[in-house]
């Protein structure tokens, strides 16, 4: 590529930042650095009615969670600024009375009612070029007398607008089919047709990446840079990406916000990472990349025509993964909040409860369920300690808890290992099985027919006192009980 690929990303505050449109935003990204080029952020505003309070600072917040970094935008001027549509109106109609000028565009007067009053064939509301015929003395001498206004494109006609997109091939339209629309509203701000054509231009765009929802309209886009005798840039539409077989992911619908994701336990980077791989595949298949190893293979090749599905289960797998990947520093770290928000929080080994789950999770949100037995001790069914194939009964039980009682005393370092040592001796003296004993040992330490990690886990998580008190609970409780028979 000779020229300095410039990408954007053009969101518009309209509610949150769902994964369809961090996709693009990522693609963009991922595109520009690929090509050593400059990635840009813009708003799309000029939608006043459909706009979302607190919907920009969330483009921005998603953006910097996910790591996608911007070259230039609202708050980083690269001398293409504004970057915030709705700063910009002056120079859209600049721009849309040059296009007038040029030929490309006209004035046009028509009221509300009459435009309502138009039925087409199929009863569409076609504008029927009313004005399109209206000469440039008496459009100025209405606009002079305070007449209401627009600005339509002036489609050529009889002319076929074709171009080749990265992804999707040739994509033709006859200009017959393409309305006289809107560029600059009655209340002067651009319809998006209009602003990104004049943006991207503005901005030096040379490759668009965006959906595919706008594939098909994009050769009428391309006739207005035709119009003011601009080059085209390149395009790349990515196809959508959905809730399953049939319905498309979607904002209004509140599928998929990036933001939920990450309170739900997820950790951006691999949310990051999955969405990459939803309509892009890497030349050597590898699921789990970095960022950097992103940009690296990045290319349009990888990128696939036909929709794909958001799987929340596999996301979920890669989300395991990063977590299994990170350091005990990392992990326990991650992890602290949701310990401290389990019922568990806040009374046992911190540490020792982070270095059990950092296998034993998916997303971090699982955390407080997993753990909040910790803290639910109480009188439990006896029948736990039946165990046929480990030979365990109540009396074997009975003992295995009392063995296991001195081995606590006995612990010289409260580690696992040191834990796990006693444990071992004080059996064999004993004469009894290290299975048995462990295996009655945490019953007699949760009160749970199943834990994650065993008896020297809970011990080390429980802390040498509260294991003390719970074995001792449970000793009491197996007395009483062969009492009672
Ligand atoms: N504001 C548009 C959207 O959010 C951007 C489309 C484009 O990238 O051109 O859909």
């Amino acid at each position: 590529m000779d020229k300095t690929v410039r990408t954007r990303f053009a969101p518009s505050p309209t509610g949150f930042m769902h994964i369809g449109n961090l996709r693009t935003g990522l693609y963009a990204y991922l595109f520009a650095r690929h090509n050593g080029g400059k990635f840009i952020l813009r708003i799309e505003d000029t939608d006043r009615e459909r706009m979302v309070e607190g919907a920009e600072e969330m483009v921005y917040r998603t953006l910097a969670a996910a790591g996608i970094e911007y070259d230039e935008g609202p708050d980083r001027d690269g001398g293409c600024g504004p970057y915030i549509q709705s700063e910009r109106a002056g120079i859209y109609r600049e721009y849309a009375e040059k296009l007038v000028e040029l030929g490309g565009a006209y004035y046009c007067f028509c009221t509300k009612e009459r435009l309502e009053g138009l039925h087409g064939e199929n009863g569409t509301h076609t504008y029927d070029r009313h004005c399109r015929g209206l000469s440039a003395a008496e459009a100025r001498a209405r606009i002079a007398a305070g007449e209401p206004y627009v600005i339509r494109q002036k489609v050529p006609d009889g002319i076929v607008s074709s171009y080749t997109d990265m992804v999707f091939g040739e994509i033709s339209v006859s200009s017959d089919d393409i309305e006289d629309g809107v560029l600059l509203k009655s209340d002067g701000m651009p319809t998006y047709n209009f602003a990104n054509v004049v943006d991207d231009h503005l901005m030096g765009i040379t490759h668009v990446i965006r959906g595919t929802e706008y594939l098909s309209s994009t050769p009428k886009y391309n006739l207005i840079y035709d119009a003011f005798g601009w080059e085209r840039p390149q395009y790349m539409h990515l196809p959508p990406i959905m809730k399953d077989a049939a319905r498309k992911l979607s904002k209004r619908y509140g599928d998929a916000n990036f933001e939920d994701f990450i309170a739900k336990g997820y950790l951006p980077q691999a949310v990051v990472n999955y969405v990459a791989l939803l309509g892009w595949c890497p030349k050597n298949n590898a699921e789990k990349m970095t960022m950097a190893e992103m940009i690296d293979a990045f290319g349009v090749d990888g990128i696939s025509v036909s929709s794909s599905i958001f799987d929340e289960a596999k996301m979920r797998w890669l989300n395991g993964e990063y977590l299994k990947a990170m350091s005990e520093e990392e992990f326990f770290a991650a992890a602290k909040p949701w310990i401290e928000r389990s019922k568990a929080g806040g009374k046992f080994d911190e540490r020792e409860i982070a270095r059990l789950m950092q296998t034993r999770v998916d997303v971090l949100g699982e955390i407080p369920d997993k753990i909040d037995f910790l803290d639910e001790f109480g009188p439990y069914d006896l029948s736990m300690y039946e165990h046929k194939k480990m030979k365990v009964d109540i009396e074997v039980a009975k003992k295995a808890v009392e063995v296991s009682i001195g081995a606590i005393e006995r612990v010289a370092e409260w580690t696992e290992d040191g834990i796990k040592q006693a444990v071992a001796a004080a059996a064999e003296e004993a004469g009894m099985k290290g299975g048995q004993v462990m295996f009655s040992m945490r019953v007699a330490l949760t009160g749970q027919p199943s834990t994650p990690g065993g008896a020297i886990e809970m011990a080390a998580v429980l802390g040498r006192e509260e294991s003390m008190r719970r074995l001792r609970f449970s000793a009491k409780l197996l007395k009483e009980h062969t009492a009672a028979e």
